[in-house]
């Protein structure tokens, strides 16, 4: 922003892409801190150092021998190592510490939540705080993202030598609620493990309904709250959407703010996407169609042109409306087309699926895992994406999908109701409709959408071009969106509030 100085920002995080991912926080916290520093910002990140990190081992620096010991009640020793992403300038510090990261999976196994992730992600917390003074580099903000790094807020105003250091003492802080479906919830107990001052332990303060909350520590003790989309930030204020946490935003909404997140255009671009077996832009299609030709043959599908095929990438979760693809899977199976579906998550869902695939190989295929590769031949070879989402904070995979030419069917919730208009004639003729929308979380309403977005895509091919057009043309890129957190960060620092 002209005028303004240049910030220093802290961009704290359990996930970045591509050293780890889970969601779509890893692919927010590579894009927006790139984005940030584009714009003339000395921004650095942080993360745990997990096993694998999809990083060249090589090129990581230690920067630090020896962090962390007496946060808690007995010591955990760390390290710092260092990188720098993908612009060879935002630099990111891994937090080591082989006891508590170096684990298969980044928060649980089987289904379970690791029993010590309080600990885990207490000691992130406060191995990047330290962190910072070692590196005598004295941000004017920290980003904390969802309750991994929720104690960042929490500790800073609480824990003594912190709250009283006055080289933390005018930083501020920004908490942006990615899910707030995930809080950290973890027993009573855990506030003496994290060496938490027991008189925070009150509704007030983050207990919630008995237990310690530490989403809920994150929203009280920041100084300002963002969501990633405007109708999230609306929606969590609801009960239906709250998640119990509805009230403390309604008392807080004057700092809460919704800012959709955006994509990184380089790393998604279907016009020179090194995972796709053919390149296509808004004017030239062709190479869409051998894409979704080799898409079908690596599935073993019926290699078909014409035969619409539907592609989802997604956590096998309720959340993203797995419960709605049970309950109307019979019919869905009757349905005049492909089925390409990428997931991984609930075994109940992978079961249900499985079965699909078992049932018509030949029309549905299904893999399970994280596979990157994979879900970029899905967006790219998918006539159209489903996303029957009970609820959805921003979501990125309409954005992935719009910007391949995968016209999305999706629940009008959340960054899916911001970021998608509804492909009536008239919106399309205007270059605005981009996708089929359906309101109510039911089978019915789920099916009508698909229905109709099949029956335009075999019987209207004019107006499904232009559907397609439509989407590809957006700017879904980070752009304006880093804006919008500049600016925040800006009053934020400027006005101290
Ligand atoms: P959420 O973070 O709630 O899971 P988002 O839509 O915001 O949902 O982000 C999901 C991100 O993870 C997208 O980049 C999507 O492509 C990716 N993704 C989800 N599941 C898989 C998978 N099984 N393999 C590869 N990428 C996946």
């Amino acid at each position: 922003m002209k005028g303004w100085p240049a910030m220093r920002i802290l961009y704290c995080t359990s996930e970045i892409a591509p050293y780890a991912k889970t969601g779509g926080l890893a692919d927010v916290a590579s894009a927006l801190p790139q984005a940030l520093r584009r714009r003339g910002h000395d921004v650095r990140t942080v993360m745990p150092r997990y096993v694998h990190i999809g990083a060249d081992e090589r090129e990581l620096k230690r920067i630090v021998r020896r962090i962390g010991g007496d946060f808690f009640s007995r010591p955990y020793w760390g390290e710092v190592w260092e990188t720098v992403m993908a612009d060879g300038a935002t630099p990111v510090y891994f937090i080591a510490q082989p006891e508590l990261f170096e684990r298969k999976e980044l928060y649980g196994e089987d289904g379970r939540d690791y029993a010590d992730n309080h600990l885990r992600f207490a000691y992130l917390c406060l191995a990047a705080l330290e962190l910072l003074k070692r590196l005598n580099w004295r941000p004017d903000a920290i980003i904390c993202n969802d309750w991994q790094t929720a104690l960042i807020p929490v500790y800073l105003r609480n824990r003594a030598e912190l709250r009283d250091d006055p080289f933390f003492q005018s930083i501020k802080t920004l908490f942006v609620i990615h899910n707030i479906g995930y809080q950290g919830l973890c027993p009573r107990e855990a506030m003496r493990e994290i060496r938490l001052p027991d008189d925070l332990f009150q509704p007030a303060g983050i207990e919630f309904y008995g237990r310690l909350n530490l989403l809920k520590g994150g929203m009280i003790y920041c100084d300002r709250i963002a969501t990633v989309s405007e109708q999230h930030a609306r929606e969590i204020q609801t009960e239906e959407y709250g998640f119990g946490l509805d009230g403390v935003l309604r008392e807080r909404a004057e700092l809460l703010s919704g800012i959709m997140n955006g994509i990184d255009g380089e790393e998604w671009n279907p016009a020179d996407d090194e995972l796709l077996p053919a390149h296509y832009n808004l004017k030239r299609l062709a190479g869409k169609a051998k894409c979704k030709r080799t898409l079908q043959q690596e599935c073993g599908l019926a290699v078909d042109a014409e035969l619409p095929l539907i592609g989802m990438v997604t956590r096998l979760a309720t959340q993203k409306g797995l419960d709605l693809i049970e309950a109307a899977m019979a019919r869905l199976e009757r349905l005049r087309c492909q089925w390409v579906i990428l997931g991984s998550g609930d075994k109940l869902y992978e079961d249900l699926l499985a079965g699909m695939a078992r049932r018509r190989p030949r029309q549905c295929y299904v893999r399970f895992g994280f596979d990157e590769q994979l879900a970029h031949r899905i967006f790219a070879g998918s006539d159209a994406f489903l996303i029957p989402s009970r609820y959805e904070p921003c979501g990125l995979t309409q954005f992935y999908a719009m910007r391949y030419g995968a016209v999305p069917v999706a629940r009008r919730t959340g960054g899916l109701a911001d970021s998608i208009v509804q492909a009536t004639e008239k919106a399309v003729a205007k270059g605005q409709g981009t996708g089929f929308l359906f309101n109510a979380h039911t089978p019915e309403a789920m099916l009508t959408a698909i229905r109709k977005a099949l029956k335009v895509k075999t019987q209207e091919p004019i107006l499904w071009r232009a559907i397609q057009r439509n989407g590809m043309a957006q700017d879904f890129t980070w752009t304006a969106s880093a804006e919008r957190y500049e600016r925040l960060l800006q009053l934020l620092i400027s006005r101290g509030a």
